[in-house]
C-alpha cells in the first residue's frame, strides 16, 4: 500500500471554507491512488478558548479532565472533515485516538505515543475508506484521555507514518515551506527546498516555528521524509530528509534569529575551580535553560567576568537566584533584555573553511558588534544588539548567497 499521512494545521482548518479547501486536497491525493491517513489539528484559537475556559473554572484545574476538554477540539475538526468527504461521494469516518488506539505514556498533558494500533485503520484502509485521526489526543494505559503538549499533532501525524511507514508525511500549514530566514523579517529571504533533519531542528530550536522540534527528532530517527506546504497555494513545500538525499551546493541553508533573549554578566567573579558550577547549579534546578556563556580570562589571576544568556522570560528569576546565592562572590551584576542570537545554519560548513570568518567580517563590514560567540558542527552563533537584528540578518543573507 503507498501510504500518505497528511496532516493539517489549525489555520488550514481554521473556517468552514478552508476545511471544504482541505477536503478537495484530500480528494487529489485519493485520484492519484494513495492510501491516506488524515491528522488534524483543532479549528485555531479553539484550544486556546478551551485553556481559558479551564482557568476560570479553577486555577488547579484537574490535569485529567484538562485533557479531555483541550482535546475535544480535534474531535469537531475531524468530524467537519470527514463529514465533507462523505458530502463529496468520498468514505470516510473519523477516528478519536481511544477508538483506534493510539495509547500513550507519562504524565497528562504531556503524555507521549508509546504504541498504535494498526488492525482497525489499515482494515478500513483496504475497503477503500479515508481515517480522519484526531491529532493531538490518546489514551493512556488507565484508559483516560491524554494530550501529548501542545503543538502535538504534528507528533500525531509523525508517529502514524512510522506505524503505517508511510511514504511520505506532509504536514499542511499557514507558510508555503522553510524559508532561509524569517520572511517577515527579510523581504528576500527563499523558500529552501530540502533540507536535512540536523539543519531543520537547528532552525526550528532557534526560533523558525514551522514544526515541533520533537516531532522532526522522531521523523530523522525514524528516517521519515517530511514535506511542508501550504493549504491555501497548490506550490511545492520544503522537503525534510535525510541528508545523504540532498546534493548540497550552498554552504549554509539557512540564517535565524531569536526574539526573547537577555544577556547577565557578573563582573569580578573570584576565579577559582568550581564557581561555574555554583552558579549554574541552582538556575539548573529551577529549569532556567542557560544558553551562550563566556568567561573571560582573569588579568590578575583572581578575578574573571561571565555572561550567559537566559530567555527574558526567565530573567527576573535568574536576577534573584543569583542575588541570593551565597556561595559565589563577585562585584557587579548587569543585565541586558535587548539582545537576539543569529545563527547561521547548514550542513555545508562541515567541508568548507573559513565560514566563520567570513560571517565576522559581514557583520564587522556593518559595525555590528558581536558580544558573544557559540559554535557547533552545523551552526554558528552569535549574541549582537537587537537593533541590529535586521541589518545583520541582511549582511549574512547576501554574504553566502543565500538571495539568489
Ligand atoms: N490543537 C493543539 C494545540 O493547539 C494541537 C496542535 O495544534 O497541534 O496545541
Ligand atoms: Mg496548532
Amino acid at each position: 500500500m503507498k501510504i500518505v499521512v497528511l496532516k493539517f494545521g489549525g489555520t488550514s482548518v481554521g473556517t468552514i471554507d478552508k476545511i471544504k479547501k482541505v477536503a478537495k486536497i484530500i480528494r487529489e491525493y485519493k485520484k492519484k491512488k494513495f492510501k491516506i491517513i488524515v491528522v488534524s489539528s483543532a479549528m485555531s484559537g479553539v484550544t486556546n478558548s478551551l485553556i481559558k475556559k479551564s482557568n476560570y473554572i479553577s486555577e488547579n484545574f484537574s490535569d485529567s479532565e484538562y485533557d479531555v476538554l483541550v482535546s475535544s477540539g480535534e474531535q469537531v475538526a475531524c468530524s467537519l472533515i470527514a463529514a465533507r468527504l462523505i458530502h463529496m461521494g468520498i468514505r470516510s469516518r473519523s477516528w478519536l485516538s481511544w477508538q483506534i488506539p493510539i495509547t500513550t505514556i507519562g504524565p497528562h498533558k504531556n503524555s507521549k505515543i508509546d504504541q498504535i494500533n494498526k488492525i482497525k485503520i489499515t482494515k478500513y484502509l483496504k475497503e477503500g475508506g479515508i481515517p480522519v485521526v484526531a491529532g493531538f489526543q490518546g489514551i493512556n494505559y488507565n484508559e483516560r484521555v491524554s494530550t501529548i503538549g501542545r503543538g502535538g499533532s504534528d507528533a500525531t501525524a509523525i508517529m502514524l507514518a512510522r506505524f503505517f511507514k508511510a511514504e511520505r508525511c506532509i504536514i499542511y500549514t499557514d507558510v508555503e515551506g522553510v524559508y532561509t530566514t524569517d520572511p517577515n523579517k527579510l523581504n528576500k529571504a527563499k523558500k529552501i527546498k530540502v533540507i536535512s533533519y540536523e539543519e531543520m531542528l537547528e532552525m526550528s530550536s532557534l526560533g523558525a516555528k514551522v514544526m515541533q522540534p520533537v516531532s522532526i527528532q522522531d521523523a530523522r530517527l525514524n528516517r521519515i521524509n517530511i514535506e511542508v506546504k501550504s493549504s491555501f497555494v497548490n506550490k511545492p513545500g520544503t522537503l525534510i530528509t535525510k541528508k545523504s538525499n540532498i546534493g548540497y551546493n550552498k554552504i549554509i541553508t539557512g540564517i535565524s534569529s531569536t526574539q526573547n533573549d537577555s544577556k547577565v554578566t557578573l563582573v569580578g567573579v573570584k576565579d577559582k575551580p568550581g564557581v561555574a558550577a555554583s552558579i549554574f547549579k541552582p538556575l539548573s534546578e529551577n529549569s532556567i535553560n542557560v544558553d551562550m556563556v563566556v568567561q573571560n580570562i582573569s588579568a590578575n589571576g583572581k578575578e574573571t567576568d561571565l555572561t550567559f544568556t537566559v530567555k527574558t522570560e526567565d530573567l527576573n528569576k535568574t536576577k534573584k537566584i543569583i542575588k541570593n546565592n551565597r556561595i559565589i562572590n563577585f562585584r557587579k551584576i548587569l543585565f541586558e533584555k535587548e539582545v537576539s542570537k543569529i545563527s547561521i545554519i547548514g550542513v555545508g560548513m562541515v567541508t568548507t573553511p573559513g565560514v566563520t570568518f567570513r560571517m565576522f567580517q559581514a557583520l564587522a563590514n556593518k559595525k555590528i558588534n558581536i558580544q558573544v560567540i557559540s559554535t557547533s558542527e552545523i551552526k554558528i552563533s552569535v549574541l549582537v544588539d537587537k537593533k541590529n537584528v535586521n541589518k545583520a540578518l541582511t549582511a549574512l543573507h547576501r554574504e553566502f548567497k543565500l538571495d539568489k
